[in-house]
């Protein structure tokens, strides 16, 4: 059971902006856009970093990375580009502590990553 603000989205106990679901994954709109679409992917088992994720949930990080590219394919920008990004610990800059893949595009994006 995911026990983050995610999970309350998961259980639905907070509103959000739900774009794909499905047995594994929950995809939303970031409350806080840092680009004009910015999903997140959060896999729907408790997982608080990607520290934690296991070996026999490596198909489930796949499962988030091909939610993530079949969602850019359906809004018409995968061609275009985009960009994934997992935040782990503080000095990636993770806040919420369940695994999830941030999906950035809507235009040309900033290089660099620091
Ligand atoms: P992190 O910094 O952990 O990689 O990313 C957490 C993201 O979750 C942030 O971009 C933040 O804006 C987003 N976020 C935090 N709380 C909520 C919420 O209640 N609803 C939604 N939709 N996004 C949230």
């Amino acid at each position: 059971m995911v026990d983050t603000i995610f999970g309350k989205i998961i259980r639905r106990e907070i509103p959000a902006d739900i774009v794909y679901e499905d047995d594994d994954c929950i995809a939303f709109k970031d409350i806080h856009p840092q680009a004009r679409v910015h999903v997140l992917f959060v896999p729907k088992v408790a997982i608080a970093t990607l520290n934690d994720l296991r070996e026999d949930q490596a198909t489930l990080l796949g499962k988030l990375f091909l939610a993530a590219a079949n969602y850019a394919k359906s809004q018409g920008f995968a061609e275009s580009g985009y960009r994934c990004v997992i935040n782990c610990n503080a000095d990636g800059g993770q806040t919420v502590f369940q695994l999830h893949l941030h999906l950035l595009a809507g235009g040309p994006l900033k290089g660099g990553f620091a």
